[in-house]
C-alpha cells in the first residue's frame, strides 16, 4: 500500500498518509483538505534498495561464488 507525504497548506504540519481507495486526505491537526502533496519517501527508499545489487556474491541472483549461470537455478 503507498504511503504518501503531505503538508499541511492550513497549519503547515507535515505527515504520512497511507492511502486506501476510501481514505479521506485531511490534516490530522486541524482537518483541513487542503494537502500538498510530497515525494513518497517510502517508494524512494524502496527503489533504491531494488537498484543495489545483492550482497553476498558475484551472481544477483543467488550469491554463486563463480557468478550467474554457475549454480543449478541461474
Ligand atoms: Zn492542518
Amino acid at each position: 500500500m503507498p504511503i504518501y507525504e503531505y503538508s499541511c497548506q492550513d497549519c503547515g504540519s507535515a505527515f504520512e498518509l497511507l492511502v486506501r481507495s476510501d481514505t479521506v486526505l485531511e490534516c490530522p491537526q486541524c482537518h483541513s483538505p487542503q494537502l500538498a502533496k510530497q515525494l513518497s519517501v517510502f517508494a524512494t527508499a524502496a527503489s533504491t534498495e531494488a537498484a543495489l545489487p545483492m550482497a553476498g556474491g558475484p551472481c544477483g541472483s543467488c550469491g554463486h561464488p563463480d557468478g550467474p549461470g554457475s549454480c543449478a537455478l541461474h
